[in-house]
């Protein structure tokens, strides 16, 4: 793909581009490795049921920012948005490992902050931390947790399942975490330009707490379960709504359709989204970090799930010659790009 003694930025690739290339063609020497890179979580078979193994790194001055991320938030944080990836594959996570690298700047009470927020998180989710690795770093910190879960086999839910006509779900509201963070690095300047200043989060508790704590939708794992819908494909929004659609879109081999006007935001993103004079609907679809699920179901299963708090039905799977849009409130028919958290990305 590359001519040899050429040098090829990160940049032109992209962060999924990046991923493609180097894994390109991987093969699979174990007979137990049923799915590699591309879904939420590794899947391995365990015999009677299916491991899931899925990993994060969080980089300082990429992921957080000391100024306004407690350390204790942060060390929850990174486990949560692990045990995300077990549930949208709709399993149960387990056990966790935990390496950190850190600079000479933080000291043994910091690290017990973040370790308390794992801890917290562990109890929460019933997840036992069982080991990991400590190094030091030159600058900053790195804080990688992975963690492995299991899944029934007949109940394992991948990105590719989906098929036409079948509604997409999303569960509770999005935009809330990137507005969140908006909100944060608004008051860090002004903090920087002005240090006597106090912070004025208003009335943003909401926001803040989104971004700075979210949580794993461990619930709506739980109600699918009792209310007996195994979802037909499924992702968790770690990036933003339009690149989690396209991801489902492109490994189920649909389009998509979805309308504007039935993407869950709450009340407090759009006053602040207001604030920045943004569309709240795009904080929805290209901010980040809300950890909500977004799966599919198929047609017969609508009365079961239309009445379910906290789950919106917000479109539906095309085939993939329609293309993927955002059909907005005025009835415009707008494709819907990737623009998340492409962070190699110029
Ligand atoms: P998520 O947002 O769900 O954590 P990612 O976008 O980070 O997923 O990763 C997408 C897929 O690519 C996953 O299957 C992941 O395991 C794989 N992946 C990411 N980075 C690498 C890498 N450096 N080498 C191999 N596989 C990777
Ligand atoms: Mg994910």
């Amino acid at each position: 793909m590359f001519e040899k003694n050429k040098r090829t930025e990160l940049s032109e690739l992209g962060e999924f581009g990046l991923i493609d290339h180097l894994t390109a063609g991987l093969p699979n020497f174990q007979p137990t490795t049923i799915k590699g890179v591309g879904d939420d979580c590794a899947v391995i078979d365990a015999g009677d049921k299916y491991l899931l193994l899925t990993t994060d790194l969080m980089a300082e001055g990429i992921h957080f920012d000391l100024v306004y991320t407690p350390l204790k938030h942060l060390g929850y944080k990174a486990a949560v948005s692990n045990f995300s990836d077990i549930y949208a594959m709709n399993g149960t996570p387990r056990q966790m490992v935990v390496s950190i690298a850190v600079s000479n700047k933080y000291s043994v009470e910091a690290l017990e902050e973040i370790y308390a927020g794992m801890r917290l998180a562990c109890e929460k989710y019933q997840v036992d931390l069982v080991g990991g690795d400590t190094s030091s770093s030159v600058s900053g910190m790195f804080l990688s947790i992975s963690v492995i879960g299991d899944v029934a086999k007949e109940a394992i839910v991948y990105r590719r399942g989906a098929s036409e006509n079948e509604l997409i779900c999303v569960s509770g509201d999005l935009g809330a975490a990137y507005a969140g963070l908006l909100l944060l690095q608004r008051e860090k300047e002004a903090f920087m330009a002005n240090p006597q200043a106090q912070p004025d989060f208003g009335t943003y508790d909401y926001l803040l707490q989104r971004q700075l704590k979210p949580e794993a939708r461990k619930d709506i794992i739980q109600m699918l379960y009792d209310i007996h819908i195994v979802p037909k494909c499924m992702i968790d929004i770690s990036d933003g709504l339009a690149s989690e659609l396209l991801h489902l879109c492109t490994q189920s081999n649909t389009g998509c359709q979805v309308f504007e006007e039935k993407i869950p935001i709450d009340p407090v993103t759009i006053t602040l989204a207001n604030d920045f004079k943004i569309s709240p609907v795009t904080f929805a679809m290209n901010g980040g970090e809300d950890y909500e699920l977004l799966f599919t179901i198929s047609q017969a299963d609508y009365e079961k799930l239309k009445d379910i708090r906290d789950i919106s039905m917000i479109g539906f799977m095309t085939d993939a010659a329609a293309g993927n849009h955002l059909v907005t409130t005025d009835r415009q028919m707008i494709p819907i790009e990737a623009q998340g958290w492409n962070h190699m990305k110029k």
